[in-house]
């Protein structure tokens, strides 16, 4: 096994990152821009989360907070209607 090697978390096999390139636009038959490296993918399962548990961490997180918030926004919602609907009926 040799060190540059690293194991997918996704497919559990043994791989060399393959970088992913930016597209770029194509003009006259000439690609303009691109060829950034912008990430690496898994050659097997061609997943970007070879490396795991960091990001899917942080995406859970992510998705946790944005529940959160999405879960707060409707109590606030509720309750200001809930409090226009009593007031408004002392006026
Ligand atoms: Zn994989």
């Amino acid at each position: 096994m040799r060190d540059d090697k690293v194991q997918c978390q996704c497919c559990g096999k043994w791989m060399v990152p393959r970088p992913i390139f930016s597209r770029g636009i194509w003009s006259n038959g000439w690609r303009v821009g691109g060829g950034r490296v912008i990430g690496s993918i898994c050659p097997f399962c061609l997943n970007e989360d070879w490396d795991g548990v960091e990001r899917v961490h942080r995406g859970v997180l992510f998705k946790t907070l944005a529940l959160a918030i999405s879960v707060f926004l409707g109590y606030v919602y509720v309750f200001v209607r809930e409090i226009l609907k009593k007031t408004s009926r002392f006026w």
